[in-house]
């Protein structure tokens, strides 16, 4: 039995992605290889990459404006590294958001190359919160933030307005809600979450942003270099691209971002409604600022827990343990969840209290 996958990432993804991608480890286009077997060069591939990197900048609404995508190795993790390499100035400065553990780990790779400013951090209260007052150096060779932060389960709900270039780790919710994205001069995202498996990072680059830091960059590290090469510098993770471009296209097919945000905002709703309504459970965050991605939640009594994951598991429910470093739960509800399996979690939910109290 297929079961209700609240994995934080790598996750769910459409049936149809699995069921084309399963074929085309068999026999892609017909051609009697599997995709598994061919050269990154060659036509049927190339193909594939180009639509992919097209299709992401028409779902985003960044066609034509100057931006180009993406897909390498390395992880969300990697651009950690090459945004710093890439744009800070020699003795320059960077300013950071610090929302949580990724974002944190943003900024210990940043920190060797030059003045990293902090410029909010909700560090002291385990990142159940995102500043909102705060003001970024008008010298500042960009401002990073972290759109979604996946362990604790918040989200940036509004972005601040600033003449630097705007960095952002999206890698748990692009694509999931409609957004002014040329706002933003690099998105990176890992694909684990919303875009495909784990295996390739997407980066939206705006190119006029490159090319200052003054900087000697390794190619491997130089968006310039990804970009001349068309995103195939050295040999793409193949099987990750294609799965990317079938998740791409399950999207467009089903109107696009702004489709799939009023299902992710009924999902959000349903859930958050039930984990405020119900006297056994304690939402962690900051209600303002919860995450329609990730919903992270406590039980009052720490006693009824055995009873609460037993119910849950003969759910057919996966994958909602929180973080270590948080504890409680964490029920992602990406795009390719559907509401049914909320549902059965918030049945879960009140059959739980049915039987406690
Ligand atoms: N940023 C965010 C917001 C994440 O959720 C993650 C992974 N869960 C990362 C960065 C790190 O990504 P990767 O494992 O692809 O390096």
């Amino acid at each position: 039995m297929k079961k209700h996958n609240y994995s934080a990432g790598p996750c769910i993804l459409p049936q149809e992605v699995f069921e084309k991608a399963s074929q085309a480890i068999l026999d892609f286009n017909n051609s009697g290889l599997s995709i598994l077997e061919i050269s990154h060069r060659s036509k049927d591939f190339v193909a594939v990459m180009d639509e992919a990197r097209a299709l992401v900048l028409e779902l985003l609404g960044l066609e034509g404006k100057g931006y180009q995508a993406l897909f390498l190795q390395g992880g969300a993790s990697l651009e950690f590294l090459m945004i710093p390499y890439n744009l800070m100035k020699i003795e320059g400065k960077a300013a950071y958001l610090d929302t949580g553990t990724w974002a944190s780990g943003a900024i210990k790779e940043a920190k060797p190359f030059g003045e990293t400013v902090i410029v909010a951090s909700s560090k002291e209260s385990n990142y159940t919160f995102i500043p909102k007052d705060y003001s970024i150096p008008a010298d500042a060779d960009y401002f990073h933030c972290t759109s979604n932060n996946t362990i604790f389960g918040t989200q940036m709900k509004s972005f601040p307005e600033t003449n630097v270039p705007v960095v952002c780790d999206m890698s748990s919710d692009i694509f999931s809600r409609t957004l002014d994205f040329s706002k933003f001069d690099i998105i990176y995202a890992g694909a684990q979450k919303n875009m495909g498996p784990a295996g390739t990072t997407l980066v939206v680059v705006k190119e006029e942003v490159l090319g200052k830091s003054g900087r000697t960059i390794p190619n491997i590290l130089n968006y310039e270099q990804h970009i001349a090469k068309e995103s195939m510098y050295n040999t793409p993770p193949v099987f990750a691209v294609y799965t990317s471009l079938l998740t791409l296209q399950w999207l467009k097919n089903k109107g696009g971002i702004a489709a799939i945000e009023k299902e992710n905002e009924s999902k959000a709703a349903l859930l958050y409604a039930e984990i405020d309504r119900n006297s056994l459970f304690n939402g962690v965050v900051a209600t303002e600022d919860r995450s329609f991605m990730n919903a992270t939640f406590t039980l009052k009594n720490i006693e009824h827990q055995e009873t609460f994951d037993a119910l849950w598991k003969a759910a057919g429910i996966s994958g909602i343990n929180g973080h270590r470093s948080v504890g409680g739960y964490r029920a992602s509800m990406y795009n390719a969840l559907p509401i049914e399996s909320v549902q059965v979690l918030v049945d879960v939910m009140k059959e739980f209290e049915n039987k406690i109290i």
